[in-house]
């Protein structure tokens, strides 16, 4: 037998009910059921003695009921006093009949597991699972540890151990095929998968539970090895889908590549130069671009952009560049239309918010081919957008659009029986055991230096009782040295109304304070129009102080503002900070940024803004920020599901990760079908990975 023959409805417990729902956790065959791991568990193995008990450990004790009583206070409870020979912890029932309050009688013994909390310096549990013991000196404890799965409504922790119990009892060696190549096997000394498996389902008595959760267990870590190559499988299979597509080859552009370079103040940095060059051979190629460029905030990527838009242009065809907010695509058309005016090149713009009529012209631009670069948001990407030869797709900010919009893409460029090249351009720096595994299916480019001439930015920390003070320097700054700064104002996870009343708020009150300064103020609330035209005057340097929301987190480039507040940094995450922070430190002064935080900080927060003060390093910050807060706050929301794993974890696993990809690789190319069944294996139900 097989158990990936056999469907959930086939086990004792399963009616249509449940079935559907499990179907819809990814579970449908009784392998899918084993591949579905806990996430954690509790010990009933043994129990502890009262007295060692700590505040919000899960724990089992045995013990005798001293004395039961209710107390009538705002909620009637029930207290049971109980003891073992350490000491003794109260029981506390809310919701309780008669019946029970009866057969708590002195003297009975009782094994209860439970969460211990304090209450008054007595260890208590609330409505923990009770057993009756008659003989103490034999408690029925369990010789397992117990699993305790993912679930959903309706399906339960016992059932989910009941039908896990059924499939257990079925899997053997070959009911359950050994995927994994002996090579890899041998170098990891791997466990049996069956064994491996078993184990992480009912891990015997004694085992470490530690030991367990930090992953370091030989079977949790077999297990994260073959989810991870899974996982690889997965995306390279993706990658080797588009690349072996068709693309239009580009020979590399002479004369427009040239009179750009000739009107640039600067020359390319060495780094810009070589990347360059890695995207210029790529789209020489007849099948599509899948690559990658990192590079720390300031690093020069527009530019870079630019060069390879060029390629595509001078052959006659179009380029779509995508940004993720309407402030950074209305900066980069500003950028490009200055760039290609004087190469003669068209550019276009469509954003959600345009007017129907500038709408409608500039969709009929760009069928028409007449507009040769478009610079726009996700809007870009609608039903109604028909480009005429699109061939070249460049993603700025990445990080913002997930592996599914980036694919929905590629349909959008397709054009005689050709799809576009795709260059995607990331200003958070990823580290790179992160980057290995989030974007497998792409090639990556690294610019690793910044332009010459960039002074550090200097970061203070200070609590906001001394506002006043920073008000006061940002004043004379602005006065008497003609600086120029950002006031950024935050709020998390709320709506962009909260938050443009938020920055609305604080202009006001600065420009009670500051009477003398300009002020503007921008978020995300604004017309296109409007944000232009503050942007512009801030640029222009018109407006001394710019108010603003987190929407200048990205890409925009003042180079004269050397200032920069940011009001409650603890609550952003570290990418986040380093990025608004990016926005100053682009020109030839010192530069300075205030993280005016809320005290009292929390440990953890102390530790990051620290850590803002002691680097302007992007990649540092990033594995910074990667060990504190994991993988979805580095990549940012969107790509957050795509790492979660049901056992491994890039983290604490990324050793594994070089092996992982050079094996992925091989069995990819010499068994297909071995690759297949592990895809099929652990990645059903993450459809957006598993199928393509
Ligand atoms: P990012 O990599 O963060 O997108 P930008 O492309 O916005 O950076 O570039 C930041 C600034 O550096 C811009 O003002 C740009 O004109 C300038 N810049 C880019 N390349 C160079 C270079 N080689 N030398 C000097 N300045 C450069
Ligand atoms: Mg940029």
């Amino acid at each position: 037998m097989n158990l990936s023959d056999y469907h959930i409805s086939e086990l004792n417990g399963v009616g249509p009910a449940v079935s559907e729902k499990l179907s819809r956790m990814g579970i449908e065959t009784w392998q899918d059921l084993l591949f579905h791991l806990p996430l954690r568990y509790e010990d009933r193995t043994r129990v502890l003695p009262i007295a060692g008990l700590s505040q919000g450990q899960s724990a089992q004790v045995l013990v005798k009921v001293e004395h039961s009583g209710i107390r009538f206070g705002k909620r009637r409870t029930l207290i049971c006093r109980v003891s073992d020979s350490s000491g003794s912890m109260d029981l506390r029932f809310f919701y309780f009949s008669k019946a029970q309050q009866n057969r708590l009688q002195p003297g009975q013994w009782l094994l209860c597991f439970g969460d211990v909390t304090y209450v008054s310096g007595v260890a208590s549990m609330v409505h923990p699972e009770m057993t009756w013991v008659k003989d103490p000196s034999r408690p029925p404890l369990s010789d397992q540890l117990t699993p305790v799965y993912p679930v959903t409504d309706g399906v339960k922790q016992p059932l989910m151990r009941k039908l896990t119990d059924q499939v257990l009892a079925k899997l053997h060696h070959d009911s359950l095929p050994e995927l994994l190549p002996e090579t890899i096997k041998h170098h990891f000394q791997m466990d049996d998968l069956a064994a491996a498996l078993r184990f992480v389902h009912r891990p015997p008595r004694g085992t470490s539970l530690t030991q367990l959760i930090d992953g370091e267990h030989p079977a949790r870590q077999r297990l994260a090895m073959e989810e991870l190559l899974a996982f690889q499988l997965s995306m390279l299979r993706l990658r080797n889908k588009v690349v072996r597509e068709d693309a239009w080859p580009l020979a590399a552009a002479k004369q427009l590549n040239q009179a750009m370079l000739q009107q640039l103040p600067f020359s390319l940095t060495g780094a810009q130069v070589r990347v360059i060059d890695e995207i210029e051979q790529d789209l020489k190629q007849p099948h599509p671009m899948l690559r990658l460029v990192q590079g720390d905030v300031g690093a020069g990527k527009t530019l870079v952009a630019a060069m390879a838009a060029l390629q595509a242009i001078e052959q006659g065809f179009q380029v779509a560049l995508m940004a993720p907010t309407e402030i950074l695509a209305e900066q980069h058309w500003n950028n490009f239309s200055d760039w290609f005016s004087a190469l003669d090149i068209q550019c276009g713009f469509l954003v959600s918010k345009l007017k129907a009529g500038e709408r409608r012209e500039m969709l009929s631009q760009i069928a028409s081919g007449e507009a040769q670069l478009v610079v726009g948001t996700h809007a870009l990407f609608q039903e109604t957008v028909e480009f005429s030869k699109l061939t070249l797709v460049i993603v700025d900010e990445q990080h913002r659009f997930g592996v599914h919009q980036r694919m929905a893409l590629k349909e959008k460029g397709r054009y005689q029986g050709r799809v576009p090249h795709q260059l995607i351009m990331t200003a958070t720096p990823i580290p790179r055991t992160l980057a290995m595994t989030a974007y497998a299916d792409l090639e990556t480019s690294i610019i690793d230096e910044l332009p010459p001439g960039r002074k550090p930015v200097q970061t203070l920390v200070l609590p906001d009782a001394r506002r006043e003070q920073v008000v006061a320097r940002v004043e004379q700054a602005c006065r008497r040295d003609k600086a120029q700064a950002y006031w950024v104002c935050t709020l998390i996870d709320e709506s962009e109304e909260l938050q443009a009343q938020a920055a609305e708020v604080t202009a006001e009150q600065l420009a009670v304070n500051m009477p003398e300064l300009s002020i503007g103020l921008v978020h995300g609330r604004l017309k296109p129009f409007e944000k232009q035209a503050i942007m512009e005057g801030f640029k222009q340097g018109d407006i001394d102080l710019l108010v603003a929301t987190t929407v200048i987190e990205v890409g925009v480039d003042v180079p004269n503002a050397n200032l920069m507040v940011i009001e409650n940094p603890e609550r952003l995450g570290l990418a986040q900070l380093h990025q608004l922070r990016g926005r100053i430190g682009r020109g030839q002064r010192e530069s300075h940024c205030v993280l005016l935080y809320q005290a009292p900080l929390s440990r953890n927060g102390q530790a990051r803004l620290e850590i803002m003060r002691e680097t302007n390093d992007g990649f540092k910050i990033a594995e910074k920020d990667l060990e504190i807060r994991g993988p979805g706050e580095v990549l940012g929301t969107r790509q957050t599901g795509l790492l979660q794993f049901k056992i491994a974890d890039v983290m604490r696993d990324q050793v594994l990760l070089p092996k992982v990809q050079q094996v992925a690789r091989e069995l990819l190319a010499q068994q297909p079908d071995t690759a297949q069944a592990l895809i099929a294996r652990w990645m059903s139900g993450r459809e957006e990975y598993g199928q393509v």
